[in-house]
């Protein structure tokens, strides 16, 4: 073999997939990824959420919220409309800075253990670099004239998570190409890293707080409380800035008001089950996350 040793099962399907696509038809995958991402996994919540399925209000983070269809569809026709006039065009003319920065396509493919620290690092260089931009947006300027739209939703749902003004979805996509740019991966780490974040901003604009969050496994990271918070607060929000974990937020100290907030609200909810009144009321348990 060229690469000096049989090739992996995943290294063959690879192999077999990809030697007869040209590099930008690999590349132009992500157009695909993205739009089928954007598509299905907000699905599952949002139908369930419109069918009033009351078993999961107790995990709604302002269960007294409800949107309408049409007000989702909405949502849906504008993100898909910027999709095919911004997301993709920018996907489609980006293919030569991916060419430039030495993003590879051949085998042998990276090791699990390369694209894990690709991704880590790609994750907290998103974070860093979203952090200050989306800071810097909520100036007055860039509040009024572009972020204005994202914060239309105060009580997000996963469609809503690209649901932004054309210049905030070219701004903010600087952050996701820096880490790629900086530290170079195969076309496999680079589709994984694209559909991931997709994944974590439609986590975070969820509106949901399960049990399973990833707050509970990954260190710092920030879910859909932390975030929900952030769009809650509306326009005048000087708190919650960062789009993937926590730290950034209490650094800078634009995590005070919130923090705050939590401990008080867990304090009221420990006094009344340590006065015996029993299980949190359900209307307690939401005034407590509107709050
Ligand atoms: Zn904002
Ligand atoms: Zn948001």
């Amino acid at each position: 073999m060229a690469i000096g040793r049989p090739l992996s099962h995943a290294e063959v399907l690879w192999f077999n997939y990809s030697a007869k696509m040209s590099d930008p038809l690999l590349y132009f995958h992500n157009i695909l990824f993205l739009f089928l991402i954007f598509t299905l996994v907000p699905l599952p919540l949002v139908l369930l959420d419109l069918m009033g399925f009351k078993a999961l209000d107790k995990y709604k983070l302002q269960p007294k919220v409800r949107l309408t269809f049409n007000g989702i569809l909405k949502c849906y026709k504008d993100v898909a409309f910027m999709f095919f006039t911004v997301v993709g065009p920018l996907q489609l003319s980006s293919y030569p800075i991916v060419k430039m920065v030495g993003v590879r396509t051949g085998l042998p493919l990276p090791s699990m253990w390369e694209i894990l620290a690709q991704l880590v690092v790609y994750f907290l260089i998103e974070d860093y670099g979203n952090y200050w931009m989306h800071r810097a947006l909520h100036g007055k300027w860039g509040y009024e004239k572009i972020h204005r739209v994202h914060h239309e939703f105060t009580a997000p749902i996963g469609f809503a998570a690209p649901y932004a003004h054309w210049a905030e979805v070219l701004i903010l996509g600087i952050p996701s190409f820096v880490g790629p740019a900086l530290v170079p991966c195969h076309m496999v780490t680079l589709w994984l890293w694209i559909a991931l974040r997709q994944i974590e901003a439609i986590d975070t604009h969820s509106g949901y707080e399960f049990p399973w969050s990833l707050t509970k496994f990954i260190p710092f990271y920030g879910g859909a409380e932390h975030h929900d918070y952030h769009h809650f607060v509306g326009g005048q929000s000087q708190s919650n800035f960062a789009s993937v974990f926590t730290y950034c937020d209490y650094i800078y100290g634009t995590d005070k008001g919130y923090r705050f907030q939590k401990e008080h609200l867990s304090k009221m909810r420990r006094r009344w089950i340590a006065e015996g009144n029993g299980e949190v009321p359900q209307k307690m348990a939401q005034d407590q996350k509107l709050q």
